[in-house]
């Protein structure tokens, strides 16, 4: 039996979005229904917590067989339905939030945003320049297009574009749909920051996941270091332990020094794979866990 990262999301009802489609996390493969996430945390042999695997990997001890639940994003049902089925089994995870993102931050992660939007399309039809100067006009009201959105040229140009431009595609996207972000957004979809203690006095685990979610390895040195030194120092004031997780699961060789020298116990990427004895604590791999639809 291997010793595994798991990376999850959101664990909410399936709820018809805009044109009856479903919502943009379950196209995604980043939400699991509360029915679907029972049955995962029933198939677990074991449940371990990060602290167990960060030792083994310290001591070149033997891994413990066994997974650790990772959450990112600290949306509001860790807390209102993940954590109760998890306390119900005795089990713990570790939760990874952006510390500038909660629901009083009244600012949302760019993807959060660009799917709030699509999932809210008033018109069929939404249009989008790319940096590059390339233009897309597409349907938004059936499964192949709506996908298209999610996972297609628009939103990987979105990820690896500036914040300056990326608020400029997410507010051509809302004019093109006839849709305005809420300005409660934030609060709509994220925990709040005394939430994250509760998480912690329920026995869970949490870590930083950057300030405003961005790609570290895209950013200027300075902004690296921001990230990093910023959501860490916040996260520190509730847990003792200085652990992170890099959004998107972008890092680059800066990061893991910047972390090396803030003394982080462990991070973990996107990268797909169980822990071995060769994994390195500071770039963990975790396995993506998308529903079977
Ligand atoms: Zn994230």
């Amino acid at each position: 039996m291997s010793t595994k990262l798991l990376m999850l999301h959101r664990v909410q009802d399936e709820t018809p979005m805009a044109f009856g489609l479903p919502d943009c996390y379950r196209l995604r493969g980043t939400s699991l229904t509360p029915s679907e996430f029972s049955q995962l945390l029933d198939g677990q042999r074991k449940i371990l917590c990060i602290a167990d695997v960060e030792r083994a990997l310290l001591n070149e001890s033997p891994l413990p067989p066994g997974t650790v639940l990772t959450f990112d994003d600290g949306y509001q049902e860790h807390l209102a339905r993940v954590v109760p089925m998890l306390v119900e089994r005795s089990a713990e995870a570790i939760f990874y939030v952006s510390t500038g993102l909660h629901a009083d931050s009244r600012r949302s992660a760019v993807v959060d945003a660009w799917y709030w939007l699509l999932d809210h399309a008033q018109q069929p039809i939404a249009s989008i320049h790319l940096p590059d100067g390339r233009e897309f006009r597409r349907r938004l009201d059936n499964l192949k297009d709506k996908n298209w959105w999610i996972l297609g040229t628009a939103k990987q140009a979105l990820l690896e574009a500036t914040p300056t431009v990326q608020a400029e595609m997410l507010s051509e996207l809302a004019e093109s749909i006839s849709c305005q972000l809420p300005d409660q957004l934030s609060s709509e979809l994220y925990l709040s920051i005394s939430d994250w203690q509760t998480l912690i006095d329920a026995g869970m685990q949490i870590g930083a996941h950057g300030v405003t979610h961005q790609r570290l390895s895209q950013l200027t040195d300075q902004a690296l270091t921001a990230e990093i030194r910023g959501s860490l120092k916040v996260v520190q004031r509730y847990s003792y332990h200085a652990r992170f997780a890099f959004a998107d699961g972008a890092y680059d060789q800066r990061a893991i020094e910047e972390l090396r020298q803030c003394a982080v116990l462990s991070a973990v990427t996107c990268e797909s794979g169980a822990v071995s004895a060769e994994s390195e604590l500071l770039r963990l791999p975790r396995l993506f866990l998308t529903p079977k639809m």
